[in-house]
């Protein structure tokens, strides 16, 4: 007997080939059957999946080989992959495939079965004894956490003991239930190793697996096989991880939920945490969002009662937030870099033994070069950006494209010798520094400084050991590293983002205000003296003065109320369908077509004029977005389902890709 057995496999969301195939098989599979079948010449890993239809074709070839050494993925898993696909408009394929670790497209049965015996437990190690014991705000909230099954957002300022929350919330959960798994998301790869010595410190080494894309495949794999056995007790990963296969889930965690990095920004552009949310509600399994500045979406949905509220409100050893000083630019002499006031306050805190911190969002020496004499400028050739110049190395390299060169000695225009750059990076703000202060110690961390494997690890290290005094950077720095001797915070030109045409960049930039003014003052020996210090223009913007009182609700208020009027998120919902063709009038008559051939009730569906992206052209690809607003959620999907089939048909030759961003971080 030959059963007909639906599968999926990993489609590209626009082949055409979105849903399951039909194969047959010789004795019925269970939905979740990890199998490998024939694809054209090809023979690819597949998953059983539910059939949706009963199979039309006649003539079909059968599944070549079933990988019965592992258990059939879970249904929730299947409903979560199905709703992700559905939600984020991609095929289940897609998502379902890139999912699982990709060594195991490569390996047949009995490969398999050898990796999973090497995935047996390591003697999972005893319980470590405690040192720490909570405190009293934090036995509070793990008391409201456990009296309550919704959602919870742990709002706790910087150094409130959040990580101390997540431990004995896992910790509970395993005592209650020792076959019980948890997941715990953190926004960055950097931020993994931090973490997970304290999840293993508590639970053992072999109860814990990270989960990113920094791992090789077989260590990816044989974590993977680690949670989806049962195995692993905690699942500590990146975005992807709210994906894994955690058979026995009881607990998620989203540190930082606010991250934006927890969007991905290509293929399917899903949000794990909103992914976790969902698949939380899905499996019965409690969540825990936790932040200092929570994303307005889950603040929202907190402040009514979707979510609870759980608060920290001081930190650890009754340790102050740093004092917030605001340096008003206009009032500084012209063409000031560091008003001299914040340099005597770096220059006093280095002769202390004290570190300081200064971030600017820009890499690289200056972001344009230009001649004096004429109108050159280092455009980039490919991109509508200009190419930025890196003094260490004397290349002009686009952050777009990637296309670098040797910096010209003479404008390429009119030949003029006298080129200069124009505004500054962090390697310009790192050599001002060092000729401003001397023999103090300075060092950068960046994009460009941390390329190299092991050296972020490197200068984090340098840090942690005191051997240096001053660290400049990107907004790398700002990101959750627990600095203990910190306490001076310097922001040096954040204006940029006041008047950004994206909505959410006021939010972005308080978070990361915040964040920042979070790494100083850590040890309470020092907290009472730390610092964070903002130059800017426009020192009596409201956002300043709430941060300046630290007051993320009062800031969270007044934005809520914006948006509200607005209709903005998360009070509306936003789609942005994107285009790219070799011209703008291209990829912008294909989004123009597919609007005009929108069919059924649309009432509740507004559609915006195609317009350039924000950078329009990069590596010679020009690109268009078109804007969808609804208010309300499940409108929006229908829609977009429903148009979907028509945004494919009507995509002409000349329209190179096109994809769906729903809901979109960057608009
Ligand atoms: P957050 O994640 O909220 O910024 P952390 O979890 O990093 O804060 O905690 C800040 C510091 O306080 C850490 O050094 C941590 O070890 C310490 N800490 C947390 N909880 C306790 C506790 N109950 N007793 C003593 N120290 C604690
Ligand atoms: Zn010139
Ligand atoms: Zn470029």
């Amino acid at each position: 007997m030959r059963h007909p057995t639906s599968v999926v496999l990993a489609t590209p969301a626009h082949s055409g080939l979105g849903g399951p195939l039909t194969y047959t098989s010789e004795s019925p599979l269970a939905s979740g059957t990890l199998v490998r079948v024939p694809l054209g010449r090809r023979e690819t890993l597949g998953i059983v999946w539910p059939a949706v239809d009963e199979p039309r074709d006649v003539d079909l070839k059968p599944i070549r080989s079933v990988l019965d050494g592992i258990a059939p993925l879970p249904d929730l898993w299947l409903q979560l992959v199905t709703f992700s696909a559905n939600y984020y408009q991609r095929s289940i394929g897609e998502i379902a495939l890139a999912a699982l670790p990709p060594q195991l497209r490569d390996l047949d049965a009995t490969q398999v079965a050898r990796r999973l015996k090497r995935a047996a437990p390591a003697a999972s190690g005893s319980l470590a004894s405690r040192t720490v014991r909570p405190t009293q705000a934090q036995e509070d909230v793990l008391a409201s956490f456990a009296a309550d099954d919704k959602p919870a957002l742990l709002f706790g300022v910087t150094g409130s003991g959040k990580t101390e929350v997540y431990l004995r919330a896992a910790e509970a959960m395993l005592a209650q239930q020792p076959t019980a798994q948890a997941l715990v998301l953190v926004p960055e790869i950097n931020l993994t190793p931090q973490l997970q010595s304290r999840f293993v410190e508590r639970f053992g080494e072999g109860a814990v697996v990270a989960m990113h894309s920094g791992m090789t495949p077989a260590q990816r794999l044989r974590h993977w096989l680690a949670a989806h056995t049962g195995i692993a007790r905690i699942v500590l990963g990146t975005r992807m991880a709210v994906f894994a296969s955690v058979p026995n889930l009881k607990l998620i965690i989203v540190d930082e939920e606010h991250d934006p990095s927890y969007k991905q920004q290509e293929g399917a552009r899903y949000s794990a945490r909103d992914l976790a949310v969902y698949r939380g509600s899905i499996e019965h399994a409690r969540v825990m969002l936790g932040s200092a500045t929570p994303s307005l979406e889950t603040w929202q949905a907190a402040q009514r009662g979707k979510y609870r509220r759980l608060e920290l409100p001081s930190r650890i050893g009754e340790g102050a937030l740093p004092a917030v000083r605001l340096v008003d630019m206009n009032l500084q002499p012209k063409k000031t870099v560091l008003a001299s006031t914040l340099v005597d306050a770096i220059r006093l805190r280095a002769s202390r033994g004290e570190q300081s911190l200064v971030f600017l969002n820009r890499r690289g020496y200056a972001p344009v070069l230009a001649c004096n004499a004429c109108d050159w400028k280092s455009e980039c050739p490919n991109c509508s950006a200009y190419r930025v110049f890196h003094k260490i190395d004397r290349t002009l390299r686009c952050h777009h494209c990637g296309y670098a060169e040797r910096v010209p000695r003479a404008c390429p225009v009119c030949g003029n010798v006298d080129i200069a750059p124009l505004g500054r990076g962090t390697e310009q703000l790192e050599e001002h520094l060092a000729e401003l202060l001397g023999d103090v110690r300075i060092a950068r961390m960046d994009a460009d400084s941390t390329r190299a494997k092991g050296s972020l690890e490197a200068q984090l290290a340098r840090m942690h050991a005191g051997e240096v005094d001053v660290l400049v950077g990107t907004q790398m720095v700002t990101k959750g590293h627990d600095f203990r001797r910190i306490t001076l915070v310097a922001a040096i030109n954040a204006d940029a983002a006041l008047f950004s045409s994206d909505f959410r960049a006021p939010e972005r930039l308080f978070s990361l205000l915040m964040q920042a003014a979070g790494r100083a003052g850590r040890d309470a020996q020092h907290s009472r003296a730390s610092e964070m210090w903002v130059q800017t223009w426009h020192p009596q913007h409201p956002l300043f003065a709430a941060l300046a009182r630290h007051d993320y609700a009062a800031f969270a208020a007044q934005q809520l109320k914006e948006r509200e009027q607005a209709g903005m998120p998360p009070f509306g919902f936003q789609a942005l369908v994107r285009a790219e063709a070799r011209t703008q009038e291209a990829a912008q008559s294909f989004l123009r077509a597919a609007a005009k051939a929108v069919q059924g009730d649309t009432s509740q569906v507004t559609l915006y004029s195609p317009v350039p992206m924000g950078i329009q052209r990069v590596a010679n690809i020009e690109r268009a977005q078109m804007l969808v607003e609804c208010g309300s959620r499940r409108a929006l999907q229908n829609f977009l389902s429903a148009w979907r089939p028509t945004l494919h048909q009507l995509r002409g030759k000349d329209v190179i890709r096109w994809a769906i961003d729903v809901d979109p971080l960057a608009i």
